[in-house]
């Protein structure tokens, strides 16, 4: 006899972006998702604002990487997401920022295709829009550059290495996450290859949320700098961005709450 989980509908399971943590900067299908969901399963950057909007009932699980401290392994990541998706279960995967950048996404859909399970993906504000969006810039300009690099501070091996002559070029602009530590790794290098020393780097500590600080400094000043301003939240790191001088004089956009959503 067929079971009855052959006859329900299979729902896609839904690897969501939640943005950079304001609530009002999750997209309506992101909502629509977590409010129909049984099972959440939602990475350390999703704020406490957005876990509420799950139904009373829906099993909220954290299932976090922290960049050097206590983790969840992958291996039991994808456990969970599939086994509750065999259940029949509607499951989010809900991650910081947009799911497909810097979200470990390919290992999850490889476990969810080796399942047999269906998924969806849903885009979300990536931290380096929102960073962008505080300190009042555009992420390229004509004439100063048309490409734009979003790279990792660290990767599996340690402090990730890019093209850093590439980099080092004036009017270059990228954006790093996972940066902190890897400040003075990031600085040597871009010296080496003849980076000038007043480079702009700024650092957006928890884009688009309340207590959202920016740090802006050059690349000679920027570890000590860094180290001085003693940021513990998530940052996004920017190379060749000061931020818009006329922005100090503009007041700030206060991210709305969920009761003011409502
Ligand atoms: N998928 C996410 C990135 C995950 S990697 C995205 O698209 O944004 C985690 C890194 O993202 C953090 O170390 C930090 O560099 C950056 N980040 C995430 N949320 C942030 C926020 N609200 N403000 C500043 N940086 C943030």
């Amino acid at each position: 006899m067929p079971s009855q989980l052959a006859h329900r509908p299979v729902t896609p399971v839904a690897l969501v972006g939640a943005g950079p943590g304001g609530i009002d900067l999750l997209t309506i299908r992101a909502l629509r998702l977590i409010e129909a969901a049984d099972v959440v399963i939602h990475d350390r950057l999703v704020s406490g604002d957005i876990l509420a909007l799950a139904r009373a009932g829906a099993h909220v699980i954290a299932a976090g990487k922290q960049g050097f401290g206590p983790t969840t392994p992958q291996e039991a990541i994808n456990a969970l997401i599939t086994g509750h998706a065999l259940t029949g279960a509607r499951v989010v995967r809900l991650k910081g920022g947009d799911p497909v950048l810097f979200g470990r996404l390919d290992e999850e859909i490889a476990a969810l295709e080796a399942a047999g399970l269906p998924y969806e993906i849903v885009p979300g504000v990536t931290a380096a829009s929102a960073a962008a969006a505080a300190i009042g810039q555009s992420l390229t300009q004509r004439g100063r550059n048309s490409g734009l690099r979003l790279l990792t501070g660290h990767d599996m091996q340690g402090f990730a290495d890019h093209d850093w002559r590439a980099l080092a070029h004036p009017g270059e602009v990228a954006a790093l996450y996972m940066a902190k530590r890897a400040a003075r790794f990031v600085q040597g290098r871009l010296m080496m290859h003849g980076a000038a020393p007043d480079t702009p780097v700024t650092l957006v500590e928890n884009a688009a949320r309340a207590d959202e600080r920016i740090l802006a400094t050059t690349l000679a000043d920027w570890p000590t700098d860094l180290a001085d301003a003693g940021l513990d939240g998530p940052a996004l790191t920017f190379l060749g961005l000061a931020p818009r001088e006329a922005r100090a004089r503009i007041p700030q956009t206060t991210p709305l709450t969920r009761q003011e959503l409502a």
